[in-house]
């Protein structure tokens, strides 16, 4: 989906996106009227770091953010940076650069710096504006506040990797999100216009989906077949290979395995990784061509190291909720049987957003 800019009117849309809508888009920060946030009353600036102000662990400024500072400035706006990085150093050089000032605090959305902000300027929240380029912090963080928030395009890329996670979030909320918007500035409607013009059954979404669930059964039967093959069929200097290479841990690192009562016991955990392994390059090659229908090798390897990170995500996620829900009722009858089911169901959500908006992105 393509970035649009302009106003926002939340009563357009359900009250469940609320939180997440802000009253303005731009392009950019130095496309932020600051006119019109001086004559709406507006007093104190408060502002995101990475990839608003400056690109993500760079600190040379575009002059139009530059001068579009001193603007703000000469108009008499107080400037703050909302930031909760690490790089302390970092954040300090940018304020002095600039020339402003910062509080540091807890990670956006909570709403901390933004109540610290507010104090350390005296100001209402009807006095401030946030300006970020996150919907799941900036804006999230300031609406929680009861601060208005312009969200900005994304100056570049490069990002941290949990704002990458952040971002996938952010585009399933777009869509509802654009829903909202009165005032488009630049508006770009054909192509998913098109695709909702659709009836259900043809559109892309429902196709990837379906193709999904049926390489997924595929990569069940040759992870359950192979974990069987491995555990329990296939030979090894004498004996399963199972109780060899069980045996062999057992004495190697005693600390680890005294949990495991027999050999196979000890080997089952290592097993089952690799069948699920094996059966995580079968769903990787499938949903690459077949579902997703990525072209071109250019960008495979990077495809491959994203996906393999969304899905050993899952298959721990996979575990923890298993088990979780497991021990929460272990006293009904099929309470294992309830875990699996859950999991398997939430995994598969995880895994088909990780894959269509991450690993395999355009
Ligand atoms: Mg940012």
């Amino acid at each position: 989906m393509s970035w649009r800019s302009g106003d926002f009117n939340r009563a357009q849309i359900s009250s469940v996106f609320h939180p997440f809508v802000p009253a303005h888009a731009a392009d950019s920060l130095h496309e932020v009227d600051l006119q019109k946030l001086w004559d709406r009353g507006k007093r104190l600036l408060l502002l995101d770091v990475d990839n608003t102000l400056v690109q993500w662990r760079k600190e040379d400024f575009p002059g139009e953010i530059l001068s579009w500072l001193e603007q703000a400035k000469a108009l008499g706006f107080q400037i703050c940076i909302v930031s909760n990085t690490r790089r302390v150093e970092r954040l300090t050089r940018i304020a002095a650069t600039l020339g402003v000032s910062t509080v540091r605090g807890r990670f956006k959305p909570s709403r901390q710096m933004f109540a610290k902000a507010l104090d350390l300027f005296d100001r209402g929240p009807q006095e401030a504006i946030m300006i970020g380029d996150q919907l799941l912090t900036d804006v999230l963080g300031a609406n929680r506040a009861g601060i208005e928030a312009i969200w900005v395009r994304k100056m570049d890329a490069h990002e941290f990797g949990g704002t990458r996670i952040n971002r996938m979030m952010e585009n399933l909320l777009r869509g509802p999100i654009y829903q909202a918007l009165v005032t488009p500035v630049d508006e770009t409607p054909a192509a998913p216009d098109l695709e909702r013009a659709k009836p259900l059954a043809e559109r892309t979404i429902i196709h990837q989906i379906v193709k999904f669930c049926v390489v997924g059964a595929t990569s069940f039967v040759i992870d359950a077949g192979l974990t069987y093959l491995f555990v329990k069929v296939l030979p090894w200097h004498g004996g399963l290979l199972s109780d060899t290479l069980g045996n062999w841990l057992r004495g190697a690192a005693p600390g680890i395995f005294k949990y495991a009562k027999t050999p196979d016991a000890a080997a089952t955990p290592i097993l089952t990784g690799a069948a699920a392994l094996v059966a995580m390059f079968n769903s990787f090659v499938w949903n690459r061509s077949w579902t997703f229908e990525v072209r071109g090798k250019e960008e495979q390897l990077g495809q491959l190291r994203r996906f393999y990170a969304v899905s050993i995500i899952g298959f721990v996620m996979n575990d923890l909720i298993t088990s979780g829900i497991y021990n929460r009722f272990r006293h009904m009858k099929n309470a294992l049987l309830l875990g699996k089911f859950v999991a398997a169901f939430v995994v598969a959500v995880w895994n088909f957003i990780g894959q269509r908006f991450y690993a395999f992105r355009h």
